[in-house]
């Protein structure tokens, strides 16, 4: 069973690094839009294919996991925790962000001819992406859209909030209800639930090919010089991310639990890995929710609140990024930005990051709100569009990773973690295998 286990994510790897090495070569020998146009749509049918358990998988498992919990305190209990650590995680991530840029200051070697070049290549894209953050909504409406006026509707556009929102309203109601009379709708639930999971490990299956598919495409697309020429901001983006993935999440799951990093991150690999190809925390979100519940043993109630919920609301990774970018971004415009102007970004980050959701570059259009309330030319964002996509996908993993330290820290401050140390590393492959 270990040799089948072990395989699925070497597979994944296998799948990656090949796509990398196909996606170099095209790049340089000019192949690229034939694997754009070839090889990409395999990549996209499996976003596609794990995208479409995302929503009956979602209010399937919440609602099962509200019926079960039958205590509303500890519903109010669990929701406090998880909002907590949520915000104070993405805190701590920009504050991250934040230091290492004004220690490291990117944004300060690059010279103007650069500058004005991506300038001139990103200029359009970049008003575009400004466009889009002009129109997102105000505070009070967000929370206000929350609650769905029509729960059909939020089911037919994927509305994360606004179906964990009915979830957890119905499966509490069920809760008020004699108990004979919801045992059918109960096992209805429970059999699609079963359905659901099951279809994730049939996927998973397909995963190393679409892994593959999508990475070619996109080194093929983008190539890597491009890094280059962004080198010491993107490299302070990936430190970043790499000190909040390794020092601050480890620190938290060994004062809240007796997880192990390594059991940690063995664990969650596989999710990791659709993070990164993806660039997509809800589409990882079937497959981070196997990982937290059969390789660390996260009770099924708690990793169903709790990672939804985290799909949605929480990007530590992405609010990392906005302030490293902030900060290059009035480096190289020669601003000096102001402790109260970097405190209102970590203010506005952290509310960006609750109403984006978990998409492939959201945060770059969430950065333009957060250049905007710290008076840093939004034009700016030209300079730092070319290397999105390559961060994106690293910052997803991340924020991925922000869900599940999460999951285990609630779980295991409620006495909801059947964690067995060393062992039961099982993932998502092992769904296929059950029955
Ligand atoms: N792609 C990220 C996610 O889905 C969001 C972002 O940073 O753009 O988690």
């Amino acid at each position: 069973m270990k040799a089948r286990k072990l395989q699925l994510y070497t597979k994944i790897l296998i799948g990656l690094v090949l796509g990398a090495i196909v996606g170099v070569l095209a790049n340089k020998f000019g192949f690229s839009v034939q694997v754009t146009s070839y090889i990409k749509p395999f990549g996209i049918a499996f976003i596609r294919l794990i995208s479409l358990i995302v929503v009956p998988l979602v209010f399937a498992s919440l609602l099962l996991g509200t019926a079960s919990l039958n205590d509303i305190r500890k519903l109010g209990r669990v929701g406090g925790k998880t909002m907590v650590y949520y915000l104070a995680t993405t805190a701590i991530a920009i504050t991250i962000g934040l230091v290492l840029a004004n220690l490291l200051g990117p944004g300060k070697g690059l010279d103007a001819e650069t500058k004005e070049r991506l300038m001139v290549n990103y200029q359009a894209e970049a008003a575009s992406k400004i466009e889009q953050a002009t129109k997102q909504p105000g505070v009070a409406e967000v929370l206000l859209d929350i609650i769905p006026t029509n729960p059909a509707k939020s089911f037919a556009d994927g509305e994360m909030l606004q179906i964990i929102f009915f979830a957890l309203f119905f499966g509490v109601t069920i809760t008020l209800i004699p108990k004979e009379k919801t045992k059918t709708l109960l096992s209805f639930f429970e059999g699609l639930n079963e359905a659901m999971i099951k279809m994730v490990g049939i996927i998973m299956e397909f995963a190393p090919f679409g892994v593959f598919a999508l990475i070619a495409a996109i080194i093929g697309e983008f190539g890597a010089a491009i890094l280059l020429t962004l080198a010491k901001y993107s490299a302070v983006v990936l430190i970043g991310l790499a000190v909040h993935a390794l020092v601050t999440y480890p620190l938290l799951l060994k004062i809240f639990s007796k997880v192990t990093i390594f059991d940690f991150f063995k664990a969650i690999r596989p999710a990791q890995l659709i993070a990164f190809s993806s660039s997509s925390s809800s589409a990882t979100l079937p497959v981070t929710m196997e990982c937290a519940e059969e390789g660390l043993g996260v009770s099924k109630d708690i990793s169903s609140f709790v990672l939804p919920l985290g799909a949605t609301i929480n990007m530590d990774g992405t609010a990392l990024y906005q302030g490293v970018a902030a900060v290059f971004i009035a480096q190289v415009f020669g601003m000096d930005l102001s402790i109260g102007q970097q405190l209102m970004i970590v203010l506005t980050a952290t509310l960006a990051s609750i109403g984006a959701a978990g998409v492939p570059g959201v945060g770059m259009i969430t950065l333009a709100l957060v250049l905007q309330t710290a008076g840093i030319p939004l034009e700016g964002i030209a300079l730092i569009l070319g290397v999105d996509r390559f961060l994106d996908m690293c910052r997803t993993a991340v924020n991925v990773t922000g869900d599940v330290s999460c999951t285990v820290v609630v779980a295991s401050t409620e006495g909801s973690l059947n964690y067995i140390p060393g062992a039961a590393q099982q993932i998502a492959e092992d769904a296929a295998g059950k029955s």
